[in-house]
């Protein structure tokens, strides 16, 4: 059982996926559970305020380090600058500036028992939090969102996927793109022929060795 946690200012953009599979079947299967934190509330003021402007200037503003502090603290039940030291946990910063994510990276995460996630918003997170709090910083691509929460959506979907009994045909994960170094190979279904496209010959042999070979002719290395 992995436990994912989420912090972030927007948790009603992460709760409505969760209600669907893979999620829905993790947390059926005893496989995950999922927690979504407000930062909001770790507001030390009364107007809720979680963000400042940047010192040495720039434009925007930035996610203050005290709010995500506490969070963390009370997320772990003990100071954060403990928990990275904990066997099995995880606690993850979404930047650009990151480590970029791929399926090798998803498949070590999954032998996690913890992975906290930290969604920025605004120009991103005072860089205390990254320097002193967290064990990594993933960036899922070299563009630019608006927050966390979609990157942080990609990381747990392709995490949970690879949980035991929440894919159920294994086939399904063990022979996808990149899990064997390869791109998956073009498939069809019915009809055989679609606005004068026909599926290859070979898929309609029924010479299953065949088939195999044009399968693997046709999965380029990722
Ligand atoms: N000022 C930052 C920069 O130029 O690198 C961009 C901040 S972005 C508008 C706000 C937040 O979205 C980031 O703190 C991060 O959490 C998230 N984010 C945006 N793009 C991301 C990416 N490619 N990978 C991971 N997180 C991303």
């Amino acid at each position: 059982m992995i436990r994912f946690n989420v912090l972030t200012l927007f948790p009603e953009l992460i709760q409505p996926h969760l209600e669907f599979l893979p999620f829905k079947r993790a947390v059926e299967k005893n496989a995950a559970g999922y927690k979504l934190w407000n930062l909001r509330s770790y507001a030390r003021d009364k107007r809720g305020t979680i963000d400042d402007k940047p010192y040495g200037g720039g434009t925007g503003m930035l996610l203050m380090p005290e709010p995500i502090y506490d969070a963390l603290s009370d997320i772990h039940g003990e100071p954060p600058e403990n928990v990275i030291k904990r066997d099995g946990v995880r606690v993850v910063l979404l930047s650009p500036r990151g480590k970029r994510y791929d399926q090798k990276y998803a498949e070590e995460l999954s032998k996690a028992s913890e992975i906290t996630l930290i969604c920025g918003r605004y120009e991103g997170v005072d860089a205390r939090i990254e320097e002193n709090y967290v064990t990594d910083v993933i960036s899922i691509g070299d563009y630019v969102i608006s927050g966390g929460e979609v990157p942080a959506l990609i990381i747990l979907e392709s995490i949970t996927r690879l949980l035991p009994q929440v894919i159920e045909k294994e086939d399904a994960i063990t022979k996808e793109s990149f899990s064997e170094g390869n791109i998956e190979h073009p498939q069809y279904t019915r009809p055989e022929t679609f606005k004068g496209k026909k599926v290859p010959d070979v898929l309609l042999s029924g010479n299953h060795k065949e088939i195999e070979k044009w399968k693997k002719e046709n999965s380029p290395l990722a």
